[in-house]
């Protein structure tokens, strides 16, 4: 099925706030949730709304949450989501983050306590707008782990996602580096399992540590695991997630004493830097041009699997392609959302109207 990005986007609203939260909150996890699937990454979009109610019947979400600032001192913040929609305290405490960084030309943000804040991109890309870079090291807790450490055979992680924001020049887009530090993200696994589809070789184990390429495994009991990226160094990497987002924010690790309430919780670390204060702009823009004109030029390799792009390129393409076509649900995930909307009284005709 596709359904065009503004009635998909009315859907959600619909949902939104009939679960609750006010125009203003609805209209910001609706838009955060369009963009996802506008960029590509439909497991970060609409198929969450299901995940959202459910934690909100549980009272692991409260909506109408603003973030709370717990110290401000300088260039130098740190926040409590308060178990708010992660989308909205994520948003307010970044808009924070940026006008410190404006005033002080460094600022350091730490984020603890919110609900899944979603795609991590679209908080570089708040960055991006203000002419900023940023870095963003984010951990997942209150959730099972899902992804296994480097030579494990269980689960003893999250997906714990990274991101890099670097601003445009006037001849070449943002790049924006959003990724799982797993070798897919979990949502992905949803996607590919509601689709019916299995997933690329070396990526899962079962819940016996034997290789698979059935998602269903991530999601029955015992559970298996996704690799984590990049071998054993990215398992480094996800594990500095762990000690920076889970340490540094307060918010606390997967270690198994922490709480596992079903709820998905994200912890996030942000450093964001004010190019000016470094280097003169003219020389930078010529630089960062420079170089990736030599990266695009270089000539494709025999086993390449696209073409040679940024990260952030494919994101683009996504969405132009998206604005224009619309966007794909699949049955599975319609149900699911059809299921959802009748738990807080929306009725599937309705749903169905909309698109
Ligand atoms: P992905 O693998 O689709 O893309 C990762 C990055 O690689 C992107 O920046 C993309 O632009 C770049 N890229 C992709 N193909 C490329 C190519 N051929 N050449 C150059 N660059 C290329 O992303 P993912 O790891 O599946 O993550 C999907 C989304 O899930 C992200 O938005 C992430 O923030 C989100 N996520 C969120 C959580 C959470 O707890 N909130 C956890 C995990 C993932």
């Amino acid at each position: 099925m596709i359904i065009n990005s503004q009635n998909l986007h009315r859907i959600m609203l619909k949902i939104i706030t009939a679960a609750g939260s006010s125009a203003e909150e609805a209209q910001i996890v609706a838009d955060h949730l369009l963009r996802a699937n506008l960029t590509g990454h439909d497991s970060h979009g609409i198929g969450m709304l299901p995940t959202y109610l459910r934690s909100i019947a549980e009272k692991l979400l409260i909506p109408n949450t603003p973030v709370k600032a717990v110290s401000d001192s300088g260039s130098i913040l740190i926040f409590d989501g308060q178990f708010g929609y992660g989308q909205r305290v994520a948003r307010e405490a970044m808009e924070q983050a940026i006008s410190s960084c404006q005033k002080n030309g460094l600022a350091l943000m730490a984020l603890r306590n919110a609900h899944h804040i979603g795609r991590v991109g679209s908080y570089g890309e708040q960055s991006i707008a203000a002419g900023l870079i940023s870095l963003h090291f984010v951990n997942v807790t209150h959730h099972t782990p899902v992804v296994s450490v480097y030579n494990g055979a269980d689960a003893r992680l999250l997906t714990n996602p990274i991101c890099f924001a670097m601003p445009k020049t006037e001849k070449n887009p943002a790049v924006l580096l959003d990724m799982a530090t797993s070798k897919i993200a979990l949502g992905k696994a949803r996607v590919a399992m509601n689709s019916g589809k299995s997933t690329p070789e070396g990526t899962l184990l079962d819940s016996q540590g034997n290789p698979t390429n059935d998602p269903g495994v991530l999601f029955s009991d015992p559970t298996g695991a996704i690799k984590p990226f990049g071998e054993y160094k990215g398992f480094g990497i996800a594990f500095f997630c762990e000690l920076l987002a889970g340490v540094l924010t307060g918010g606390g690790t997967i270690q198994p004493e922490n709480p596992r309430d079903g709820s998905i919780i994200n912890n996030m670390i942000t450093i964001m830097i004010d190019p000016q204060r470094l280097v003169d702009q003219d020389w930078l823009h010529h630089e960062v041009d420079a170089l990736t004109s030599y990266a695009l030029e270089s000539p494709q390799s025999s086993d390449a699997d696209s073409d040679i792009m940024l990260a952030g390129e494919p994101e683009r393409r996504n969405t132009a392609r998206r604005l224009k076509s619309g966007i794909p649900v699949d049955p599975n995930t319609w149900q699911e959302l059809l299921d959802a909307g009748t738990s807080v009284g929306v009725t599937p005709e309705t749903l169905n109207q909309l698109r």
